[in-house]
């Protein structure tokens, strides 16, 4: 018994790779894809369960394999992709590490059927927790189909980490989007829950991003296209004035594959820097060419960070690429127009203009003198940006959950009157919404003790903001928003629970298209919607129509809310915790609620402190900001004390 030291089983050994090969079904799914492309297919179907965790399959039309082959792909370091160490830096494929399907296979019941096309009959091979099951003949067609089944059947402890079906599927749907970017001549088509929700012809660059993210970016967007010796660079940037702080829809691909670069997304940000908000990016899908000698790939087993040799010359010609485009192709709103043009002779004369940067009426403490210098700033060392910038690649999910709550500020809140009205407002004795506070009074233990306190003349907004109140041991300061929210909150819970409706309202329809991924996402959310007061249903792709809103959200004019209250939905999913009606009550709330800068009557002031007292939880919102700090008549004499 001396000896300590014995060689691992293939079988566990496998499983401790599968752990840095398949986090979650969305690195499965990348792998299979990747193979499916490394065999030649140009057509690919990918079906989904339960976000990929009961079911991922993949079906190519790609080469197949022959029986001992299909046998052999499940082996560790099994590959056909390279045969020596030179190879490793020429790689030309997705894959070559040949580890994929042995960890897949380790960590699920796989079933693969496969057929070369000078094959009469194919093979199909069952394994599970890397024991292959059975092994037969079958007639099936030309290329492979892998199902994989129960993704971590026998590692409950990571089974249990996979997040919920919502979240898993937006990474399989992200996943997608990143592949399909790099690979546009090949046709791919996702079903979830027998659902298709991608369907992407084949075709080029700019027809893919639209399929991917809805034709109303066509404007949005200028191609870059740059060539040297040692790199080229092409695809689309988008126009400065359309930045978000939505993250997600930032793409490099190196080589045919995603890659996550903190240092050549500085380089991007640093140069649209001028023209758009701190903390925003614009939209890129940027192909980078380079000799495979030139970079290494091999740096992490998921192959989306890589090491290049000349990095500081590809920031620069980056750079270069976007400031030229943007220039060239960025036709300001001022030409815009004056001119009686049209867009082909404008974009010819575009071209002959010298190169020019683009104006944007964004940032309106643009100054030009300041931002010139600025502009020049150097090229910084790779260790520098990935400590300064927000990167949105780096966190596992913020790519594709997104928090854009900031964006729509041209969007006026039915609360947030400009200030005219409000002065108008103010004048009459009426409250200007009275749908939002017409709810029956209930009073609490809590409600009534404070009301013993408290007469009329004792209630006060101060900055429009802050509602003052005394009562009888001292004073309370509200936070008008965060008290709404709560207050909304709760009740939107009570209407999911059945005790409560809300009643709804027709206005003219309004239409929203949205992106594959978002459309799932309400799909998912569909009946909760409904619920909540929402008339809304699926009106063609990608495409809801609303004929009716919640009576919390009627107001005058039209507005882009319902992307709001799912923008807030995203951005709580982001934080992980809540369940899907808690989340959509929350983002609903939070829309709803009344803003800083609303006049509030007496009577509504009223109304707010006597609901959040009726509330089951009123301390704080649902965001967990506190909704009222209360200062005790004894602090208050500590204070002149003092
Ligand atoms: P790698 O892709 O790194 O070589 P994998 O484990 O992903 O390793 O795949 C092992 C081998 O199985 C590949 O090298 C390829 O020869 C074969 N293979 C896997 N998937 C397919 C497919 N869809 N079509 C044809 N051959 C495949
Ligand atoms: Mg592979």
């Amino acid at each position: 018994m001396t000896e300590k030291i014995h060689l691992l089983s293939e079988r566990v050994a496998n499983q401790i790779a599968a752990g840095e090969v398949v986090q979650r079904p969305s690195s499965a799914l990348k792998e299979l894809i990747e193979n499916s492309i490394d065999a030649g297919a140009d057509e690919i179907q990918v079906l989904s369960r339960d976000g990929g965790k009961s079911l991922i399959q993949i079906i190519d039309n790609g080469s197949g394999m022959g029986p001992k082959d299909a046998r052999l792909s499940f082996s560790r370091h099994a590959t056909s992709k390279i045969l020596n160490s030179e190879d490793l830096f020429q790689i030309r494929t997705m894959g070559f590490r040949g580890e994929a399907l042995a960890s897949i296979a380790a960590v699920a019941q796989v079933k693969m059927k496969t057929r070369r096309k000078e094959d009469e009959l194919g093979i199909e091979i069952r394994i599970e927790g890397s024991e292959i099951q059975e092994e037969l003949e079958v007639s099936c067609p030309v290329g492979t189909s892998i199902e994989v089944k129960n993704l971590f059947f026998n590692v409950p402890a990571r089974r249990n980490f996979l997040k919920s079906d919502i979240i898993e599927l937006r990474h399989l749907i992200a996943e997608i989007e990143r592949i399909s970017l790099a690979y546009p001549q090949i046709f791919f088509s996702f079903f979830h829950n027998q659902k298709e929700i991608l369907h992407l012809p084949k075709g080029n660059l700019i027809q893919r991003i639209l399929h991917l993210f809805g034709n109303s970016l066509s404007e949005k967007l200028v191609p870059i296209q740059e060539k040297t010796d040692i790199l080229e660079i092409s695809g689309y940037v988008g126009k400065p004035e359309f930045s978000k702080k939505t993250k997600g829809e930032q793409f490099f691909h190196l080589n045919g594959r995603f890659i996550r670069d903190s240092y050549l997304h500085h380089a991007v940000l640093n140069t649209y820097q001028e023209w758009i908000p701190e903390g925003h990016s614009p939209f890129y899908s940027i192909h980078l060419k380079i000799d495979p000698s030139r970079v290494d790939i091999n740096v992490h087993p998921s192959k989306t960070e890589i090491k290049f040799l000349d990095e500081k010359i590809i920031y620069t010609l980056l750079q270069t690429a976007i400031k030229q485009s943007l220039g060239k192709f960025h036709l300001t709103p001022q030409i815009d127009f004056e001119g009686e043009t049209g867009f082909s002779e404008m974009s010819i004369q575009a071209r002959n203009l010298p190169i020019q940067f683009p104006v944007s009426n964004i940032n309106l403490d643009y100054n030009p003198f300041i931002s010139t210098e600025k502009g020049k700033t150097e090229v910084p060392d790779r260790a520098i940006p990935n400590h300064s910038i927000n990167d949105p690649s780096y966190e596992e999910l913020k790519p594709e959950i997104t928090a854009f709550e900031n964006i729509r500020i041209i969007d006026p809140s039915p609360w947030a009157k400009p200030e005219a009205e409000n002065i108008e407002t103010e004048n009459h004795s009426e409250p200007a919404n009275p749908g939002l506070f017409q709810e029956e009074e209930i009073l609490s233990l809590e409600d009534r003790f404070i009301r013993a306190g408290q007469d009329s003349q004792s209630i006060l907004q101060i900055q429009k903001e802050f509602i003052v109140t005394s009562i009888f041991s001292g004073l309370i300061i509200l936070d008008q928003q965060a008290a709404h929210e709560r207050i909304l909150f709760e009740r939107y819970l009570r209407i999911f629970s059945g005790q409560g409706e809300v009643s709804q309202q027709t206005l003219f329809p309004q239409t929203y298209t949205f992106s594959a991924q978002d459309t799932a996402l309400i799909l998912e959310l569909l009946p909760d919607i409904r619920l909540l007061g929402f008339d809304i249903r699926e009106f063609g792709k990608n495409t809801f129509i609303v004929e009716g809103i919640p009576t919390d959200l009627q107001f005058r004019g039209e507005s882009p809310i319902f992307d709001e209250i799912l923008n807030n939905f995203k951005e709580n999913l982001q934080m992980g915790s809540f369940n899907q009606k808690e989340n959509l009550a929350r983002s609903l709330a939070k829309r709803a609620a009344i803003k800083p800068g609303r006049y509030l009557s007496l009577e509504e002031m009223r109304l707010l402190i006597d609901q959040l007292f009726a509330c089951e939880s009123p301390l704080f919102s649902p965001s967990h900001k506190p909704t009222y700090i209360t200062l005790s008549l004894s602090d208050i004499k500590k204070k002149f004390k003092e």
